[in-house]
Parts: C-alpha cells; structure tokens; sequence
C-alpha cells in the first residue's frame, strides 16, 4: 500500500531525497533505528530506474562498466548505433568530459582499484539483502537460483578471461559450464551457448515494482512519511540543511541525496561537483513467457538479461549514453527484441516498453558518505548497473554515518571529493 503524501512538516530530522531503491532502503534503515524521516519524491515512489530494471541482485559484478576489454572495443561500439554500449551523437558535446573521465577509469590500474572498490561493497550486498528481505517481508519475492552468462562464441569466451581472472582474484563464486551444462541449467538454451559462466550464489527478485512496495509499505509502517514534492534548492545552514522546491519549504537536520540519476543539481548545491551522468536502459516484457528460463540470463556479446519475473519474461540492458532528456529511442527497443528472438523466436509481441536512466559515474562506483563542505548532505546515488544489488548495503553505510558508527576511512573509495 503507498503511504499517504504528507503535508511538508516544519522541521524534521533527516529528509531523503528520491524513493528509488535506494531512497527507500534508507529510509527503511533509519527509520528502523529510531530516526524520524520524511522521503520526499515527485513520481510514485519505485517508478525510475528501480522499477525496470532486471531484477539481479549481482553480488558477482565487481567489473566495472569501464574496462580495458570495454577501451578497446570503445570506437566501434561508439559508432555503431545498435552496439551494447551506444552513444547518441546529439549529447556529444555534454558528455565529452564524463567520456573522457570513462576513457582514463577504462585503463587497467584504474579498472583494478575500481573493481576492488565494488567488490568490497558487493562482498556484503547478499547478507544486507538478507536482512532488508526480513525486515520489509520480501522473502516471496526473491528467487534463489543464480544467475548465468552465456557465451555464444568461442571468441567471446576467450575474451571473458580478463574478467574470469579478476573475479576469481577477488573472491567471486563463478563456475564456468560447457554447453551441455548450460544445456542442464537451462533446457530452453539447448544449442544456443558454447560455454557458460555461472554465479550460483546470486539471487533476483521476481517483481522489482512490488519489492518497491513492500519497502514503502514497511518504511511507512515505521514511521516514515512521504512527501510528494521536488527538491530543487538545498542551502546548507549552521543548523542544518533548508530543502525548497515548487509548494516545498523545509529545515531538516540531515538530508540523504538519493535522487538516482537526477542527484547532480542538488549535490552541486551543496558544494560537491560530481560527474554524475546517465547511462539509459530499456526493458520489453513477454507475458506468459517467464517458464522459458529457470534464472536470469546474460547473452554477454547483446549485453542484456532475460529474467524470468512474475507472469512474465523480462529483457533488461544495453546502454545508450544520451542524456535525461531525449526521448526513448525505438531502435534500442528492436535491438532487445531482435535479440532475444535469437533464443526464443516464438516469442509474441511484448506489452510493456520501457527506458530507464542508470545513475553512473566514471569509475562505476557510487558516491555513498558525507558531502565533503558539510556532514549535514549525505550523498547516496550514482550505483550505476548495481543500484538494486547495493541499496541495502548502502543504506547501512548511511545510517553507519548519520548514527557516528562504523570505520570512515572504508567510505574514501567513494567520497564526493574524488573526482
Ligand atoms: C535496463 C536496466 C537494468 C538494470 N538491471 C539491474 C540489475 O539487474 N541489478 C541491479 O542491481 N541494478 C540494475 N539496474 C540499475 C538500477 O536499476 C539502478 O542503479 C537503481 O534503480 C538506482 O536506484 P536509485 O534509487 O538511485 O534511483 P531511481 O530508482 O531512479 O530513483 C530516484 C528517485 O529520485 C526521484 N527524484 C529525482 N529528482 C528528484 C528531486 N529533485 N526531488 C525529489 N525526488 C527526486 C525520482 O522521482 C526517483 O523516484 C538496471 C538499470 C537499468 C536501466
């Protein structure tokens, strides 16, 4: 049940700006920890990116989005507007300095700080999950079967090898699977894949919108009040932070910046230039077709899964660097469909389209801690491919700071400062 919108209150103790995932998982912590919060959001609390995405919790997926492989296919992928990782010529100008960053994060010293930056969080992503699953009573929407990479070519695996190395390198469960095993797994991928790589410690939940949900549900059952207004001013004060936006005037002791992909404006605001940029998706849904598949699977060379949710087939992925404000781009949309005809040509017609704009930085990590002009702005966006996987995590780390806990040193890898 969606909580009732509030009227702004006067002052309140800690405001979190943006119910995405991420917002409401905070806001569920705290609130669990006593913290009066206000959750302050325009849209329907769970309708941006965390409502479309596809559904893994990948607690394997320490490489970052920027790679040497990534570097080297950088050109043609850029070029060719039906790649994995395409690039809408018109944003050109406003993204050339976050694709430069990318470009430098790409080279392999980088790649190797960066994936053990990700890892230290995922490492922790599948027991903070566990306890965000018991406390918003989500265990009937959690699937436990792994999830699989296929490999259609023995080119693709070979060039896997990079990525299989650094995984093992950092702890990561994978086992690499013949076709006849992928076979095993997935009957409905007989013949399709010559090798694969299987996590089978990851889990996915089965309907991302009623895990957003059930955690409003559970925030507001907590106390947690929701405001449905947009933040458009933050100015830090000696008592705190003033938040304002059209119909919205409010002091609030401590304010989390959990605005996904629109974080930037409010985190500039307060002091902090962040090369926060958007990496779009899209998702086209097959109902009735969720039995093909046992788990989530990623053909690795069409860069999208195919999850199998409730009452339907999700295929979520690819990214298109264009901005927040261009409209979706049908051609996205018949590169998934294309695809997943490749493995499952008697598919219909899919009855649900959708683009999603991924909060991404550079070096793929989030930006998760204190503003570095005052402790009063905690940020908490920028999660890229990795916003589901690392909520829980994230809203831990954020209560660890507003409560004075835990080991701030652990936060440096993803200070606001390290751009
Ligand atoms: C195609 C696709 C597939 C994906 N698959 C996966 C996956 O399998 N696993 C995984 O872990 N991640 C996946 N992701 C990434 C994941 O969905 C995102 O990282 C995550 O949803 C980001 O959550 P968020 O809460 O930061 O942002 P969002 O969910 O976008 O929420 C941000 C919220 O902030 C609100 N907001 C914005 N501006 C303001 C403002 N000024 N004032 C108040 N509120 C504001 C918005 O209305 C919105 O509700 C995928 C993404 C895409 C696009």
């Amino acid at each position: 049940m969606i909580s009732e919108t509030v009227a702004a209150p006067k002052t309140v103790e800690i405001a979190v700006v943006g119910a995405g995932v991420v917002g409401l998982a905070t806001a569920l912590r705290l609130a669990g920890e006593g913290r009066e919060v206000l959750l302050i959001d325009p849209n329907e609390p769970g309708s941006g990116a965390s409502f479309g995405n596809a559904g893994t919790i990948a607690e394997y997926a320490c490489m970052p989005v920027g790679n040497p492989g990534v570097l080297r296919a950088l050109p043609q992928l850029l070029l060719d507007p039906d790649s994995p990782f395409s690039l809408r010529w018109a944003a050109l100008f406003q993204l050339a300095p976050w694709l430069t960053r990318f470009v430098r994060q790409s080279l392999p010293a980088a790649t190797r700080a960066n994936a053990l930056a990700l890892a230290g969080l995922l490492a922790e992503a599948l027991p903070a999950w566990g306890e965000m699953v018991q406390e918003a009573g989500l265990q009937d929407l959690m699937r436990r079967n792994g999830c699989l990479y296929v490999y259609r070519s023995e080119r693709d695996f070979a060039a896997s090898a990079g990525g299989r190395a650094m995984r093992a390198g950092l702890g990561v469960h994978q086992e690499v699977l013949t076709a006849a095993e992928v076979a095993a797994l997935e009957p409905a991928l007989a013949g399709a894949a010559k090798y694969g790589l299987f996590f089978p410690d990851s889990i996915n939940v089965s309907d991302p919108k009623g895990v957003m949900q059930r955690l409003l549900a559970a925030a507001a059952a907590r106390g947690v009040q929701l405001l449905r207004a947009s933040v458009t001013g933050l100015a830090v004060d000696p008592g705190g932070v003033r938040l304002t936006g059209p119909g919205l005037r409010i002091a609030v002791r401590k304010v989390v910046l959990a605005a996904g992909a629109r974080s930037r404006p409010l985190a500039a605001q307060a002091g902090d230039r962040i090369p926060l940029e958007t990496e779009r998706g899209y998702h086209l849904e097959f109902p009735a077709a969720a039995p093909l598949l046992n788990r989530p699977v990623c053909p690795v060379d069409l860069g999208f899964y195919m999850t199998p949710m409730d009452g339907r087939l999700r295929v979520a992925g690819t990214v298109e660097l264009g901005g927040l404000a261009a409209p979706p781009n049908p051609r996205r949309l018949a590169l998934l469909d294309r695809g997943v005809r490749q493995f499952f040509p008697q598919l219909g017609r899919p009855t649900s389209e959708w683009l999603g704009f991924r909060p991404s930085l550079p070096d793929s990590r989030p930006v998760i801690g204190p503003s570095h002009r005052s402790s009063a702005v905690i940020h908490a966006f920028g999660h890229g491919h990795l916003g589901l996987t690392l909520a829980p995590i994230t809203a831990r780390l954020v209560a660890d700071v507003i409560a004075g806990r835990g080991d701030a040193a652990r936060l440096a890898a993803f200070a606001s400062d390290r751009f």
